[in-house]
């Protein structure tokens, strides 16, 4: 089985690096093109503002498959380091209704497809974790929110203090997850084998490595989905005022704390 998930992960990881890869190419010899009609000037009629325009924009569409092909290879880097044991956290207290709000926000620069809610009755809720790391899981469940589900859309965030933890919510509209996938697919390499799903790329390392960050912060990711549709996927973080505390809870005698 191991064998037969590393030939099929190989064949589909040459693929999906050699996608973006092809389309840099192509977009970059394009702009060459433009450029080089411009300079030239052998053309008296060639609007130079206009070619130099679309130039600019074809390199912007190298930039974002560039961008693409860079999260690949950073998946790939982050499951062996993970494998290894090699992830190294850098925790400090963090603010999730802060970093869910900008993460939003941000993609709702990024996409126009779909419409994002963020809701929470929560003024804060501090953790104690590797910020850069929680981003890193949010994105990944709101990008999937948007890769599986269709374009108008509605993607809800809610985000709410549960007794010791926060619990954030994140519901897309789209082709959901059969009963018997919830769990396989925080499996390593595991993609569904739902048609619908098969158009949209991935290597099926996102929500393995999602979770193994969540664990590893000392919560919890999970997944849901209604027969009638779309899917649910819940991150459930310690509060860091209830986190364990990693040193002696009491202060030596004649120490004050800070
Ligand atoms: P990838 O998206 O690269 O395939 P992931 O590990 O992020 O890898 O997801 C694994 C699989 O889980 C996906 O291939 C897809 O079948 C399923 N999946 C993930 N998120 C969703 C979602 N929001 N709705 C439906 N299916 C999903």
């Amino acid at each position: 089985e191991v064998d037969r998930l590393k030939t099929q992960f190989l064949s589909m990881a040459s693929h999906e690096l050699r996608t973006p890869l092809t389309a840099v190419s192509g977009f970059i010899q394009v702009a060459k093109r433009r450029i080089q009609k411009v300079t030239d000037q052998t053309d008296p009629n060639v609007d130079w503002k206009a070619e130099t325009a679309k130039a600019s924009e074809t390199l912007e569409l190298a930039q974002r498959q560039s961008r693409r092909l860079a999260r690949l290879v950073d998946e790939l880097l982050d499951v062996s380091r993970l494998q290894l044991g090699r992830v190294e956290l850098h925790l400090g207290e963090m603010d999730l209704v802060t970093t869910l709000r900008d993460t939003i926000d941000r993609m709702r620069l990024l996409t126009s497809t779909h419409q994002f809610e963020f809701e929470t009755e929560a003024t804060s809720a501090t953790v104690r974790a590797d910020a850069d790391r929680v981003d890193q899981v949010f994105e990944n469940l709101i990008g999937n929110a948007v890769k599986y589900s269709p374009s108008g859309s509605r993607i809800g965030v809610i985000l709410r203090r549960a007794g010791d933890d926060v619990h954030i919510a994140i519901t897309d509209q789209g082709i959901g997850i059969d009963r018997d996938e919830l769990d396989r697919i925080f499996n390593i390499f595991y993609r569904s084998p739902d048609p619908r799903a098969g158009h949209v790329g991935g290597l099926g390392l996102g929500l393995y490595i999602s979770r193994e960050i969540v664990t590893r912060l000392g919560g919890r990711l999970w997944a849901e989905s209604a027969a009638t549709g779309g899917s649910t996927f819940h991150v459930s973080l310690p509060l860091a005022e209830h986190a364990t505390p990693t040193a002696p809870a009491t202060s030596p005698a004649g120490a004050t704390r800070a």
